[in-house]
């Protein structure tokens, strides 16, 4: 498809600047969309996506914004159908760890961080997504990924209960919209990584957690981010047009 034709498919990657984010925006890119990508704070990387996004041929925006602002995600779907007049595909991919910490020294402020970037940042962009896209409301139709995790049903690493808990709440929110959503004419699936090499380790060790963790994948390796976007790619497309609250492992085996 010409991605510079009006018809030409219109997604927001949320957190596309980096990691798995910036491997679901090239993906979509090749495919013929145009994508806006938005960061929280590293400018310069979510450019360099941009531009890898143009090289493959397709229009890039790149927004600021916070998810976990309700305020910010309407200012990215704003600023997205100003740009492109169309909206097709949200990926909530989005995310952080927020560190390690144990049960027994709980902080509210801590929960909050990771629950408002995790959870709400997803229901603010989900709810953004289905008024553009619901073809009740004038829109389309559309598709809507949710980026979960394998921690959503194995719990995880050890002292992060907060990522593997807000995990488990967007394969809930999933289940949940892909019913509420269906007859907007949007369908709503997750997709659940695995061990994926990116700079989100960093928060329980990095490479040397990766390299140590790897054997204990059936598949014997740490998964690459574009081995996660091409699924995120079809869930988004048309070729998964009867696919609706599913929940797809992407993580070796493991
Ligand atoms: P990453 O490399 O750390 O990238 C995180 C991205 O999210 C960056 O673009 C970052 O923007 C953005 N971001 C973080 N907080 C944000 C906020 N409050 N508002 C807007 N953007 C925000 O992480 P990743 O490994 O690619 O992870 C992407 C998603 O996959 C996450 O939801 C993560 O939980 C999930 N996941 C990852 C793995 C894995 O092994 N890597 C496994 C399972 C699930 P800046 O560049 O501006 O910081």
């Amino acid at each position: 498809m010409n991605s510079n034709t009006p018809e030409a498919r219109v997604a927001i990657v949320t957190g596309g600047s980096r990691g798995i984010g910036r491997a679901i925006a090239l993906a979509l890119a090749q495919q013929g969309w145009n994508v806006c990508i938005s960061y929280l704070s590293n400018a310069a990387a979510a450019e360099e996506t941009a531009a890898l996004v143009k090289q493959a041929g397709a229009r890039a925006l790149t927004v600021k914004a916070d998810v976990a602002s309700r305020a910010d995600t309407r200012r990215l779907f704003a600023e997205t159908q100003k740009s492109f007049g169309r909206l097709d595909a949200l990926v909530n991919n989005a995310g952080i760890v927020g560190g390690q910490q144990s049960i027994f020294d709980v902080q509210e402020d801590h929960l909050h961080s990771v629950f408002d970037a995790n959870v709400l940042g997803s229901f603010y962009c989900a709810a953004e997504a289905a008024t553009a896209m619901s073809n009740q409301k004038g829109g389309q139709g559309g598709s809507i990924v949710n980026i979960s995790s394998a921690a959503s049903r194995t719990g995880g690493m050890p002292l992060e209960a907060h990522y593997a808990a807000s995990k488990g709440a967007i394969d809930s929110l999933t289940l949940a919209l892909a019913k509420e959503l269906a007859p907007h004419g949007i369908r709503v699936n997750a997709v659940r990584p695995g061990l994926i090499d990116t700079e989100i380790h960093e928060a329980h060790g990095g490479q040397a957690t990766l390299t140590k963790l790897a054997p204990t994948v059936p598949m014997g390796r740490v998964g690459r981010a574009d081995e996660v976007a091409q699924v995120v790619a079809f869930l988004c497309g048309p070729l998964s047009s009867y696919m609706d609250g599913a929940l797809v492992d992407v993580s070796g085996g493991r």
